[in-house]
């Protein structure tokens, strides 16, 4: 895997995200809306996957999961996708008609920590019900069945399914130790695995840091050649849903985009999808204010830590890491790692664990407090052209405290 260059980093911060034209006109939504109609018509039609599966409405009872509940989360999904209020109700449509899409979902060389996270089973939620609706025909880890049995499921679900079925990856592919994984009783390694079953897929879908860039098993110095999915799968579709674990919302966000519409939504350059990805971690985080007041939390457990300050000395990563864990967080919502007081460790990018995860800020980056003239324009870097001269030296924290003073001053 290679690592950015500086000149491909700053593009990324200094080019404008286009993926939210709010300037989209009536036009281009209503033949949006028309198709979507048509698509979900066409697959109203289709049979489920299982016909004996029961309706959406008694599984929502089942679950126990109230109408209202589900509306709420028709909108916040209706927001994931970047689409306005008028397509909710398609939304809860596509949510009723998910049992149409057959899954395939496959463990290499991983954890099953975004399995886990598809299972977190505080109480039952839209997502969980979601999920537990789909049509997901394997699962390795998931399933009943076992041994001979499970291959046969398998083999089944190819050949049923063929060139309809969206094969979900979890797990990294390591092409440098190929043994490092072998599965059933004609033993196939990872790569053959992801491989042939790429071949009849609709499109692949790669869950987690492992299986879009390598993961952990990639870390320096990377024992099986461990890679994701994009480097060993060549002309199929391919979706990257990274972080360590992929948030459930993302991958059940791309499942309703593809079921709306047929098709997989905007990619970024690393094939992820725009509407998760396209904007960092540092863009919505709730310690912003504190990053461009220029108060940091210095060492753990100090006053700053106490008052949520910003966590961008203690070596948060959030300032070069594109996800939006920083909206829809983890645990049903509940909270994220920034949230708890922990900096983000940009698990949702490439060599994420050689890169990022230390408790420093990067050196030589382009990214700096506002103080240091970072790339991050704020109204403190206007006041601190006045003060440059007396600035040098003294330290970001001072700087930052010297930039405020003058404000107070001026009041
Ligand atoms: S550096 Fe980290 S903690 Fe500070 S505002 Fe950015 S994302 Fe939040
Ligand atoms: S805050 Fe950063 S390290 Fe934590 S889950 Fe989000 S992207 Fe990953």
């Amino acid at each position: 895997m290679q690592f950015f260059s500086r000149e491909h980093m700053k593009n990324i911060f200094t080019k404008p995200t286009n993926y939210v034209d709010t300037n989209k006109g009536e036009k281009y939504y209503k033949s949006l809306y028309e198709k979507m109609r048509k698509r979900l018509d066409e697959l109203k039609a289709m049979k489920p996957v299982r016909e004996h599966d029961i309706k959406f409405e008694k599984a929502l009872d089942m679950w126990e999961l109230s109408r209202r509940d589900f509306l709420k989360w028709v909108s916040a999904t209706t927001a994931l996708l970047m689409l306005p209020p008028t397509f909710e109700p398609l939304v809860a449509e596509a949510a009723e008609v998910m049992n149409r899409i057959p899954i395939i979902w496959i463990n290499i060389q991983d954890c099953d920590g975004n399995s886990e996270a598809l299972l977190r089973s505080s109480a039952p939620t839209v997502d969980e019900l979601i999920l537990d609706y789909l049509s997901v025909e394997y699962h390795e880890t998931l399933m009943a069945a076992a041994g001979d049995q499970a291959e046969k499921c398998l083999e089944d679900a190819v050949r049923d399914f063929k060139g309809k079925y969206l094969l979900f990856v979890e797990g990294s592919i390591p092409v440098g130790m190929p043994e490092a994984f072998t599965i059933g009783r004609h033993p196939e390694t990872g790569v053959e695995r992801v491989q042939r079953l790429a071949k009849d897929a609709a499109a692949v879908i790669a869950v987690g840091s492992c299986a879009t860039f390598g993961g952990i098993p990639a870390a320096y110095p990377n024992p099986t050649g461990a890679v994701g999915v994009m480097d060993v799968v060549k002309g199929k579709p391919i979706v990257n849903i990274p972080a360590c674990p992929h948030n459930p919302a993302n991958s059940v966000g791309v499942i309703m985009h593809y079921i709306l519409t047929g098709e997989l939504p905007e990619l970024d350059s690393l094939l992820r999808p725009k509407f998760a990805f396209g904007y960092r971690i540092h863009d919505n985080c709730e310690r912003r204010a504190h990053f461009d007041a220029g108060e940091y939390v210095e060492e753990w457990g100090d006053e700053g830590a106490k008052n949520n300050f910003c966590l961008y000395k203690m070596g948060c990563k959030g300032p070069f890491t594109f996800n939006n864990c920083s909206i829809i967080r983890y645990n049903d919502g509940t909270n994220w790692p920034i949230g708890v007081g922990r900096g983000c460790i940009g698990c949702a990018e490439p060599d994420f664990w050689d890169k990022y995860a230390t408790e420093r800020p990067l050196a030589n980056s382009d990214i700096h407090p506002p103080g240091l003239w970072g790339v991050e324009a704020t109204v403190d870097k206007v006041g601190l052209g006045i003060l440059t001269a007396t600035a040098i030296g003294i330290g970001i924290h001072a700087v930052a405290s010297a930039v405020a003073g003058k404000k107070e001053e001026t009041k």
